[in-house]
């Protein structure tokens, strides 16, 4: 090959502000549109240290680092999960949501995600496992090779209680007895975040002290602080808890209500979303909405789901509560050291006061600098991308 075609198909790869890398050899665990961050490592652990070194043209007359408030530096949230095992989630959201993308603001598509909220045994038939595909198994339920599949692809997989039911036995047992039915057979999943059944008492106090990090509920929180405080708006970023400070995370419902008709809901959720996108107060502000649902129809999911897209501006991050939550620990856990030195600016991540239970420890890096940026390298991760122009670095570890 000669020098001038080489120079022809690597200039786009130069001239482009934006990069993507696989830090590992396997580059299947750079992120894309379809694959989802993945739970079970195939490679080998990470050191407890990534650096991102930064070059400058010149040398800047400040650089500094912070933190974003939100993965890809978004600026709204959106959870939508649906609890009691539905089928549905697997063969009507999932699809809908793989469909659906904002980007990582350096240029590369990430699909919507959801969560599922499941319960483990069927009271009212023998006990059987619900998501069990034997004798006894309700067709309008998912099965675990489905859950898995979810997991896979980003999904998260939450725990609802064994039984759904108030007691007998206990919350703390419910709660103990799902999580290691998951975790037998979701390849050793490990479930934070915890959907209250019902309105039962009890429930967002055990499963605190089982050590699950993110509650929610559309009514009960014990006597943990519930927030948002009003569920059909959204709620500013500055105003949650810092981590780890408990509190209960409120939540919309979505369910159709007695009377309404279809396109009644869908007006209902698009305002949801307009109320979600429309500019903050301050107007720096970041808002999160959480909204649940026993069942959707699909035409009204699409409806809402299209109309959000449209409205979304790549402004919006529709994520699991799970990742969300990870996002703001991970935030405060990490220690951040940073050093310029010339042209040269090293930030030191060290990531060994993360929680161990983390499943998404990833962030997303705002440079300020007046400073022209000709390089971005990452070390200590699993993947990374970068943005010269808007100056920023998502660093991937999972
Ligand atoms: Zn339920």
């Amino acid at each position: 090959m000669n020098n001038f075609l080489l120079t022809l198909l690597l200039l786009p790869l130069f001239s482009s502000a934006c990069s993507q890398h696989a830090e590992s050899a396997d580059t299947s665990d750079a992120p894309t549109a379809d694959m989802g961050p993945k739970l079970v490592r195939s490679a080998p652990p990470l050191p407890r240290q990534a650096r991102i070194t930064v070059t400058f043209a010149a040398a800047p007359a400040t650089a500094t680092v912070r933190i974003a408030p939100l993965l890809y530096n978004k600026t709204r949230v959106l959870h939508f999960e649906e609890d009691d095992s539905p089928l549905a989630v697997f063969t009507e959201a999932y699809p809908l949501f793989r469909g659906l993308h904002f980007t990582d603001g350096c240029g590369h598509p990430r699909p919507y995600t959801g969560a599922v909220a499941i319960n483990g045994h069927n009271p009212s038939y023998n006990g059987i496992e619900w998501l069990n595909d034997g004798l006894g198994h309700d067709s309008g339920k998912l099965l675990w090779a489905q859950a898995q599949t979810l997991l896979d692809h980003g999904w998260d997989v939450e725990n609802h209680s064994d039984l759904h039911t108030a007691d007998n036995p206990a919350p703390a047992r419910q709660l103990a007895d799902l999580d290691a039915l998951i975790s037998k057979r979701l390849n050793g999943y490990k479930p934070s975040v915890f959907v209250v059944p019902t309105n039962f008492a009890g429930y967002p106090t055990a499963a605190f002290e089982a050590g699950y990090l993110a509650v929610t509920s559309a009514s009960q929180g014990d006597q943990f602080l519930m927030l948002n405080p009003y569920n059909d708006q959204r709620i500013p970023l500055s105003s949650l808890p810092v981590p780890p400070d408990k509190f209960v995370y409120r939540r919309y419902n979505a369910d159709l209500a007695a009377g309404e008709t279809s396109a009644a809901l869908i007006t209902r959720l698009n305002r949801l979303s307009d109320d979600l996108m429309a500019p903050g107060d301050p107007v720096t502000e970041q808002y999160l909405q959480r909204v649940f649902t026993h069942g959707i129809d699909r035409n009204v999911l699409a409806a809402w789901m299209n109309h959000t897209q449209t409205i979304a501006h790549d402004q919006l991050w529709v994520t699991t509560l799970r990742e969300f939550d990870e996002y703001r620990r991970t935030s405060h856990e990490v220690k951040k050291t940073e050093t310029l030195r010339g042209n040269t600016l090293t930030i030191d991540l060290d990531y060994t006061g993360v929680h161990p239970l983390t499943r998404f420890p990833n962030l997303t890096l705002l440079l300020d600098s007046p400073g022209s940026i000709t390089n971005i390298t990452v070390t200590g991760a699993d993947s990374s991308s970068s943005n010269r122009t808007t100056k920023m670095v998502n660093i991937f570890r999972h």
